[in-house]
């Protein structure tokens, strides 16, 4: 669905990348297990567990799978490992607000963060698993995303940095969101709730807002903090109660609300 040329032959392949959505199933060794909720049947039914975070089939051909490797191998230490780039002072942190610090990767290279984190918008739109249904993203950032990590598409390191240094990238804002503590590690939420401008993923750990333009930003915290030019490829980090309050309580209490709302309709 990436190139429409080759055929999509690969099965099972990932929505959200793998390194950053199964945090909250639990140690390894573990007993690891999530539930899934639909906002239907949770008032009546116990909840489906799931052992993975989504994946689907024939969606990729070989090559953008491989492709996608790519850009989730170069971005994966960076995103799983901030607090020790951190602390090694290899990223800088700054301090904006008392529930607000600012990190600033200087790894992978921005463009490679920001093809990845168009993929993953992209990934979640054109799927049909049912996390993702009714999440579509207006049809014409969808096809400039998928545009724009065709152009960048490289099966390999070499041609993946050559195309860095000779292709131009169309620039949609995107901000990535996490904590640096969590009350509870494993009961993080993997959600698409909002497909609108700006569409928002939460993906365990991280929360991702994808803005069509510079003009649709309306707050400043988010105009100062998101990474609009090209070079940017920063991280706000909230306090452990903001995440709390906002990327875990706030979808769990949307899918409650539906639940309440979908029971209450005659059968
Ligand atoms: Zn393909």
């Amino acid at each position: 669905m990436l190139c429409q040329a080759n055929a999509a032959n690969k099965t099972n392949s990932h929505i959200l990348p793998r390194f950053i959505s199964t945090g909250f199933f639990g140690a390894k060794g573990a007993q690891r297990r999530g539930f899934a909720f639909n906002g239907e049947n949770e008032l009546s039914l116990k909840p489906r567990t799931v052992q993975d975070s989504p994946k689907e089939n024939y969606i990729l051909c070989d090559e953008c799978e491989t492709y996608f490797s790519l850009l989730e191998t170069a971005s994966a230490p960076s995103l799983k490992f901030w607090q020790a780039k951190v602390a090694s002072g290899k990223f800088k942190m700054t301090s904006i607000k008392s529930y607000l610090k600012v990190v600033e990767m200087a790894t992978p290279d921005p463009v490679i963060m920001r093809l990845l984190v168009y993929s993953m918008f992209w990934r979640a739109t054109v799927s049909s698993l049912e996390i993702f249904e009714g999440y579509d993203i207006d049809p014409s950032l969808t096809e400039s995303l998928r545009c724009t990590l065709l152009k960048f598409k490289a099966l390999n390191n070499a041609d993946l940095q050559a195309n860095l240094g000779s292709k131009k990238i169309i620039l949609h804002p995107y901000s990535i969101l996490t904590a640096e503590s969590y009350r509870d590690e494993t009961a993080n939420v993997l959600a698409a709730i909002n497909p609108g401008n700006p569409a928002s993923l939460n993906v365990d750990k991280f929360g991702f807002i994808l803005f069509k333009s510079e003009a649709d930003i309306s707050e400043q915290v988010m105009a100062d903090f998101s990474n609009l030019k090209i070079t940017d490829n920063q991280i706000m980090v909230v306090s452990e109660q903001l995440w709390h309050e906002v990327m875990v309580k706030r979808p769990l209490e949307m899918v409650a609300q539906q639940a309440r709302k979908n029971s209450s309709k005659p059968q």
